[in-house]
C-alpha cells in the first residue's frame, strides 16, 4: 500500500465533501423517518469531517504549512515552493 501523500488526502477531502452532500440530498428524499435522520446526520458528519481531515493532513512535507484544500491544484507548495507529491 502506498503512503498517503497530501495530494491523496486532498482526494479524500473532496470525496468526503461530495459523499456527505449526496447523503444529505438522498436523506432529504427518503420517507422513512429514522433512515432519513441517519442519512442526513451521516452526510453532515462527513461534510464536517472533511475540513478537519484537510486541516491536519493536507500539509506541505517540507514547511508543514497547510495547503489550501480548495485552491491547492499545483505540484508545488505555495509557501516554500517545494514539490508536493
Ligand atoms: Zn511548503
Amino acid at each position: 500500500m502506498k503512503p498517503m501523500t497530501p495530494k491523496r488526502w486532498l482526494i479524500v477531502f473532496h470525496c468526503l465533501i461530495v459523499l456527505g452532500c449526496i447523503l444529505v440530498l438522498v436523506g432529504g428524499f427518503v420517507d422513512y423517518g429514522a433512515l432519513r435522520t441517519v442519512l442526513i446526520l451521516l452526510g453532515f458528519g462527513l461534510a464536517v469531517a472533511a475540513p478537519i481531515v484537510s486541516l491536519f493532513k493536507c500539509r506541505c512535507p517540507s514547511c508543514d504549512r497547510h495547503l489550501r484544500a480548495l485552491g491547492f491544484s499545483t505540484d508545488y507548495c505555495p509557501y516554500c515552493g517545494e514539490f508536493v507529491d
